[in-house]
């Protein structure tokens, strides 16, 4: 296997890529590369599976990307880079389309993968990582460029989106020290946080009333499980763009060492988990063809699993999950 610096070397004409509905760590660390590799003379071309969520809108002003419409649209290219994510089926339809094309790819990712069913040219890859942006700044600057001012502020969204504003377990000192060499070099946090999470409509907080009515306990509080369908969110005139809130609220209940909550998105039923202290929820959400991190993992039901049915599911795969209790050290 080639190194990513070699390989990034050896490149011209390069496709940065995020995973469908990129997050801010997915955006931020595609941003960061986009905006290093055009200034070290690369023709880059930032592409999107698919369209992230609009509270993300004002990094695209200050960097556009584009979102793939379908076979044969990927421009020529000698390098795919793949951003926060090691499984390229987590592109959708771009994903196939890379994988026909045989194309060179690299990952830049802090997600645990199999290495035998993912294959990557080279791995820019550190699952010790809060955030694939810090990744992507690291390897700009070790192939000797400078991230510039934008740059530097999407790595910023890449970590504070990725640790919950540096409340989660991943924020370590690394992602202290990095948050505060951020600002440092100028990024200003209270205009970020504006952007990201003070912009939401209405109808949001209806959303998430809606969805907390749901909630239901297992294994004596050590489990909890919430839904929403659409059905329930239009006659609560609600909406559900970010779950983010809804688990972080479940999961603050004292009794409680893992939340798992379900939504509808496209028709097809999708679970976030989230655990506290040591439930594994990344197995959790393999299980169901998903993954993720050890404390925060997603899965999508595949087509025609409802609600009904992912509940319960869901309801025994957590019971048996939590039941005995944590490891013994
Ligand atoms: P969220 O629940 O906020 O969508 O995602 C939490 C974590 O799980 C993130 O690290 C995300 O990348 C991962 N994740 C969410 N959905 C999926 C999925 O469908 N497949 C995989 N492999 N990971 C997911
Ligand atoms: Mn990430």
């Amino acid at each position: 296997m080639s190194t990513s610096l070699d390989l990034i070397r050896a490149s011209e004409r390069i496709v940065v890529a995020g995973h469908l509905r990129a997050d801010g760590d997915s955006l931020g660390a595609a941003i960061v590369l986009a905006r290093g590799l055009r200034a070290m003379g690369k023709q880059v071309e930032l592409i999107l599976p698919d369209p992230p969520d609009s509270r993300y809108s004002f990094l695209e002003r200050r960097t556009p990307w584009s979102i793939y419409s379908g076979k044969g649209s990927l421009p020529d290219h000698d390098l795919v880079i793949v951003c926060d994510c090691s499984q390229l089926d987590r592109l959708g339809a771009m994903g196939t389309e890379i994988e026909i094309l045989g194309s060179k790819r690299l990952v830049v990712d802090h997600h645990p993968f199999d290495r035998a069913v993912h294959r990557w040219d080279a791995e820019y890859h550190d699952v010790t990582a809060a955030a694939t942006g810090l990744l992507a700044v690291d390897l700009l600057r070790e192939l000797g460029e400078e991230p510039d001012k934008i740059a530097l502020e999407a790595a910023f969204v890449a970590l504070m989106t990725d640790t919950g504003w540096l409340k989660y377990s991943n924020a370590d000192a690394r992602a202290f020290a990095a948050a505060a060499d951020l600002v440092g070099r100028g990024v200003d946090p209270d205009s970020v946080y504006r952007d990201i999470y003070q912009q939401t409509s209405a109808g949001t907080p209806r959303g998430i009333g809606a969805a907390l009515a749901s909630t239901e306990y297992l294994a004596d509080g050590k489990a909890v499980l919430g839904w929403i369908d659409g059905a329930t969110l239009r006659t609560a005139q609600g909406e559900l763009v970010d779950t983010d809130e809804i688990l972080d609220i479940l999961r603050a209940v004292q009794s409680v060492e893992v939340v798992a909550f379900l939504s509808e998105r496209g028709g097809r039923v999708k679970v976030s988990f989230r655990s506290k202290t040591w439930l594994d929820v990344n197995q959790g959400a393999r299980q169901i063809g998903g993954g993720g991190h050890a404390r925060a993992a997603g899965a999508t039901f595949p087509e025609g699993v409802s609600i009904v049915d992912a509940r319960e599911q869901l309801s025994e795969l957590l019971e048996a999950a939590v039941s005995a209790g944590p490891p013994a050290a």
